[in-house]
């Protein structure tokens, strides 16, 4: 997903100049801790299904997303045409327990990764943008499509973190307010 819109969350980042990226992703990250500081830790921990990944667990995988594609830009930006290698994010989850870790830290932590990295982006040269290298043989990105990617991953997973909740809460009615316009529910007496 780089250029297209995408089915699912109807983010169209064809339609977001280069300029406008950085802006794009703080305001992403910024919707991110709304939800990690108002949610209950046992609902953002909670996984709708043994092979779905809780609302904490896409938090920590966009944050280390974050991470690890500011480190591919510089690395593309500075050496083009390279192998960038296969970053495992199901790995990740088990390895740094992402399931539990603080979601304070973890939005905090994001918020930071997202202004490094549209720093990083600001910081390109004109023709570094068009710098491409290969995620695996034949997987050829440039930096533009990685930004895009980035972008597209946070809003993505944001709205898969809601949707959850959203669920979460129907059942649950008494752990969970109702932030960001999302209908009260009168608490179960
Ligand atoms: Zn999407």
């Amino acid at each position: 997903m780089q250029f297209e819109a995408c089915p699912d969350c109807g983010l169209d980042t064809a339609t977001n100049a280069d300029a406008d990226l950085p802006r794009a992703l703080t305001d992403v990250a910024a919707r991110w801790g709304g939800t990690l500081a108002t949610t209950d830790v046992a609902d953002l921990r909670r996984r709708p299904a043994p092979d779905v990944w809780s609302p904490l667990e896409y938090a920590c995988h966009t944050r280390d997303v974050l991470a690890i594609f500011e480190e591919r830009i510089h690395r593309t930006a500075t050496t083009p045409g390279q192998q960038l290698g296969w970053w495992d994010h199901d790995a990740a989850v088990v390895d740094s327990r992402y399931n539990e870790q603080e979601p304070v830290l973890v939005a905090e932590a994001m918020a930071a990764n997202a202004r490094r990295f549209g720093q990083a982006l600001a910081d390109l040269a004109p023709a570094q943008w068009d710098a491409e290298a290969e995620r695996r043989p034949g997987e050829r990105f440039t930096i533009r499509g990685m930004a895009r990617f980035v972008l597209h991953e946070m809003v993505h997973h944001h709205r898969d973190a809601e949707q959850q909740l959203e669920a979460t809460s129907v059942e649950r009615p008494t752990t969970r307010g109702a932030p960001f316009g999302r209908p009260e529910i009168e608490p179960a007496t």
